[in-house]
């Protein structure tokens, strides 16, 4: 069988290093100059970065397994710290009853609690009335809390206010989490810790890319190829079954099978003869677009977390990631700190068409009144776009995804995995189980249903942890035995680095 894929981030490349070493000919084709897609480093003033901070965490035994395997022993934990800069204080995240305390107050933290418990006794939105991001989270954690803690950084992200996003958000990312197990999990009790809740994960010493890029690398060791800077226009079929692909150059390539990680709208439109009611559902699907904008601050230690959420509303950055503070390889010997601030915005908006030395004037000016650099010089600084990255999740959409999906299962020859690929609002996790399912499907004849990765897949499958030791079975203390293997060694970086969907 021989097999395209469409994009080299987490969901595409996992599938082709899945199917090269499975036997199957596989051809992947990158739009961007390296592997990784939004979860790829670069290497910055000296230094390497991720786009954002990204945290790698799973519980899944097959994504664990494989992510060690091509990580091999090169990675530390970290311990987690990434707390809530709101209104010039900053919250411990995950919340500690002592630490919210003191920053809120007591009559504001006494608040809090009768807000909880009117919501227990007197919910404001009833049951089974259309659930919402804002009635989700009221519903379980009261007003006041919705207010301090999740409304104006969900605003920020998302463009559109909570009572217009859909409660899949909360519960896809929040899921079972309440102020109860908040607060049990830091009185120490509990057994097992919810996602949003882990205070350790595993980093790889060259970044978060490093894992693709060897991943890509083992697929041209075993006989794939990998097409850099190779954008695809479209996927080829006639009758509804797939016979290739088309390049943006207008060359043509022909497989059996394409798994893709392109935006799922633009897939959908380049099947071309969409009935009328299917190209309207796609055009309501939007993806929200990130602006990254990175300082590089002279000195060291201005503040000790990985990243820090900002809930000021006053600020427009939602995010800020300090790359000091993951693993010290990653900062070569440089005096200095990269920070990286996150903006999120719609193509019209003007922070997406913004000048470059407007933005990083306006990053600086935010992170000066924080406190957090002092008076301390930034010495450069580099913006970087990521456009469709975030799936939204405005209410209602799935009366808009669902047709357009049924409408693409009549496609025979096509899967589409990944985060901007099939609308879902992946971590690297889904999107690593989504590669290696759709892999496993084709190679195995399995019969996986890969829309339900991020649903409901944590429900039945077998639970493990990476830790400094190995992975480690829930319940277990020592590590499991893995087979040993040797780590990859890394691609070529090119000199150039350009944004990847800009
Ligand atoms: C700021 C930020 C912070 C994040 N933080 C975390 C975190 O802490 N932890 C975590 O686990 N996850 C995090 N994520 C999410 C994580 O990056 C993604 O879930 C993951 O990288 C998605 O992988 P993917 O393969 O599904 O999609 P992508 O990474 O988007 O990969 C898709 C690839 O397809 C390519 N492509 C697109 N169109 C075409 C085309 N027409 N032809 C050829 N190639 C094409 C793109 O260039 C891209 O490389 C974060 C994401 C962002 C934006």
């Amino acid at each position: 069988m021989r097999v395209a894929v469409i994009g080299a981030g987490a969901a595409g490349i996992t599938a082709a290093y899945e199917l090269a070493k499975g036997g199957a000919e596989v051809d992947v084709y990158e739009a961007g100059d390296a592997a990784g897609g939004l979860a790829r480093t670069i290497d910055l003033w000296g230094q390497k970065v991720d786009l954002g901070p990204h945290r790698f965490f799973s519980n899944d035994l097959r994504v664990n397994k494989l992510w060690l395997e091509v990580v091999g022993q090169d990675y530390d934990m970290v311990d987690r710290l990434t707390r809530i800069y709101y209104k010039k204080r900053f919250f411990d995240y995950p919340l500690k009853p002592a630490n919210a305390l003191w920053n809120m107050g007591i009559f504001k933290a006494v608040r809090c609690v009768l807000s909880y418990f009117k919501e227990k006794i007197k919910p404001s939105f009833k049951e089974g009335q259309d659930e919402t991001f804002e009635s989700w989270v009221v519903g379980r954690f009261g007003r006041q809390l919705f207010d301090m803690f999740f409304k104006s950084y969900s605003e920020k992200l998302w463009g559109i206010r909570c009572d217009e996003l859909d409660a899949d958000f909360a519960a896809q990312r929040i899921k079972k989490f309440s102020l109860g197990e908040a607060i049990k999990s830091a009185l120490g009790f509990g057994k097992s810790k919810h996602k949003t809740l882990v205070d350790q994960f595993a980093f790889p010493l060259e970044g978060t890319g490093v894992v693709y890029e060897r991943m890509a690398k083992k697929v041209e060791e075993l006989g794939g190829n990998v097409y850099l800077n190779t954008p695809v226009r479209r996927i080829l079929h006639e009758n509804k079954k797939v016979y290739g692909l088309e390049l943006t150059t207008g060359e043509t390539r022909r497989y059996d099978h394409v798994i893709s990680t392109m935006p799922f709208t633009l897939l959908v439109k380049g099947l071309g003869d969409l009935p009328v009611d299917i190209e309207y559902a796609v055009d309501q699907l939007k993806f929200r677009n990130t602006v990254l904008v990175y300082l590089n601050v002279a000195g060291k230690d201005m503040f000790k977390d990985q990243w820090l959420y900002i809930h000021s509303p006053d600020l427009g950055t939602g995010r800020v990631t300090n790359f000091c503070n993951w693993v010290p390889q990653i900062n070569g010997n440089s005096p200095n700190t990269i920070l990286a601030l996150e903006y999120w915005c719609y193509d019209e908006d003007a922070m997406w068409k913004g000048k470059d030395e407007d933005l990083i004037a306006q990053a600086t000016k935010e992170m000066r009144s924080t406190g957090l650099i002092g008076d301390a010089e930034v010495l450069e600084g580099k913006v970087w776009r990521i456009k469709r990255c975030y799936p939204v999740y405005g209410r209602g959409y799935k009366q808009f995804l669902e047709p357009v999906v049924e409408h693409l299962k009549q496609y025979e020859g096509i899967t589409p995995i990944g985060r901007y690929g099939s609308f879902k609002y992946n971590n690297q996790d889904h999107s690593i189980l989504m590669g290696l399912l759709a892999a496993e499907n084709l190679l195995h004849g399995t019969q996986h249903d890969l829309w339900q990765v991020n649903t409901d897949y944590s429900t039945y499958q077998e639970s493990a942890t990476i830790t400094k030791t190995g992975l480690v079975r829930q319940g277990e203390t020592e590590p499991m035995v893995l087979p040993r293997t040797t780590p990859l060694p890394l691609r070529n970086r090119t000199e150039k680095e350009e944004p990847v969907h800009a």
